[in-house]
């Protein structure tokens, strides 16, 4: 059982008054509300410990290393990975992605062969294959989308071919909250021999992840969107993979040595990491993933699990609502529209309450376009919102409905 409102005084913004009324915030899909203690961990890292790591010789630089490191380690288990070699630290999940398009196609994909990613993709999962795709000539396969917002498995298992290389999809959609079987996808793809990639935007903060249980050849996440600091993700990836792969940024750290004839490369997981990392993002995560810990990952994907299923209960009695997304496995994200009013407005108008929700197309224009729809309003929710907030957004809703 979680505490939350002695959660949510671990979360100073959630004091915040917007407009004159207490901050509702259901925007978690997009970034999370950050705890004291991740705050402090970057303030303590600047006041204590910086200094660049890896290269230098004196105390600081070895103790920066020292955490970073520690932190490579701390996501290691926190997402069951057999070795910190394949934790590389990125800029985010956007990072992640195009870091794997562009290495993994160098390294594995020709002219002619395909790539398979689904219908209900983020940008970001879409747009750096589809980049490679223009350089290298290889062919995007799209799994379709049911009306339910549930992938097509049928479908899925009929784009493979004997030029399929890689199959990247989404764990959990961003849009219409449906968690994907990722464990079938998986195990249809390496019956053929061929990888997976995961984006794990969505899924690592609300439900217990674990790479090697799940056999996920690579796995991306954002730390901003698990109450950690932006500007700090990761990518995993299968170490013997991984080595396999060239470098996708070229500077400082990811080299052995460098002459102007010839370069050799780091052993992973530097070679990927490139320039100055974000040891003090990486610190600062650290912290978010012993807070996520401490309260049980378990604990928060049942209290959220429940909260949405509160949410959409008393959002099926409001008049004129269509949902987006009925998948029976759904978590933490509910999209939806309201008949004869733009989700702009509705946005627009929640927010005058002080509610935060998200509108638009949510970074899926495909998946959008796929529902012949211009966007939806979608509230996200995290552990520290109540069902009294649910009911605010209820009464909220129904207030601008009857405005107009
Ligand atoms: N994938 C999914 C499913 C997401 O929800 C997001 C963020 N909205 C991303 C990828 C991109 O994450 P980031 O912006 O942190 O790189």
């Amino acid at each position: 059982m979680l505490n939350i409102e002695s959660i949510r005084r671990d979360f100073p913004i959630l004091d915040r008054q917007i407009y004159g009324k207490p901050l509702i915030y259901l925007d978690n899909a997009a970034t999370t509300q950050k705890p004291q203690c991740v705050i402090d961990a970057i303030s303590w890292a600047y006041c204590n410990v910086n200094a660049n790591v890896h290269r230098g010789t004196h105390f600081l630089s070895l103790q920066a290393t020292e955490m970073m490191e520690a932190a490579r380690e701390n996501v290691r288990d926190f997402i069951g990975a057999e070795s910190r070699s394949g934790v590389l630290f990125t800029r985010g999940t956007t990072e992640s992605m195009n870091l794997l398009a562009s290495s993994f196609s160098d390294a594995f994909i020709k002219q002619g062969d395909e790539v398979i990613i689904s219908g209900m993709e983020h940008h970001s999962n879409i747009v750096p294959w589809q980049i490679q795709a223009e350089r290298k000539g290889f062919k995007i396969k799209v799994i379709p989308v049911t009306d339910d917002g549930e992938l097509d498995m049928d479908a899925f298992r009929s784009l493979f071919s004997g030029r399929t290389r890689i199959v990247s999809v989404t764990h959990m959609s961003n849009v219409l909250g449906t968690v994907n079987p990722i464990t079938e996808i998986i195990a249809e793809s390496h019956r053929r021999g061929i990888p997976v990639a995961v984006d794990g935007a969505q899924s690592v903060p609300h439900m217990k992840v674990d790479v090697s249980a799940l056999g996920a050849d690579f796995y991306a996440f954002s730390g901003h969107k698990i109450y950690g600091p932006t500007g700090i993700g990761v990518l995993y990836g299968r170490p013997d993979l991984l080595a396999q792969l060239p470098p996708y940024q070229g500077g400082g750290e990811m080299i052995k040595r460098v002459t102007f004839e010839k370069t050799t490369y780091n052993d992973i997981p530097f070679r990927f990491e490139a320039g100055t990392p974000d040891y003090v993002g990486a610190i600062a995560l650290a912290s978010a993933l012993d807070y996520v810990r401490g309260l049980g990952i378990d604990a928060i994907s049942e209290y959220e699990s429940q909260l949405t299923v509160y949410a959409r209960e008393r959002l099926s009695a409001v008049p004129g609502i269509r949902f987006i997304g009925n998948a029976p496995e759904k978590s933490s994200v509910i999209s939806f529209l309201i008949d004869g009013i733009h989700p702009f407005d509705i946005g627009t108008l929640l927010d005058r309450l002080g509610i935060a929700v998200r509108t638009g197309y949510h970074c899926a224009e495909p998946l959008m376009d796929s529902f012949r729809i211009p966007g939806t309003v979608r509230a996200s929710f995290s552990f520290y919102n109540t069902k009294d907030e649910v009911d605010a957004l209820v009464a909220g809703i129904e207030q601008i409905i009857r405005m107009f």
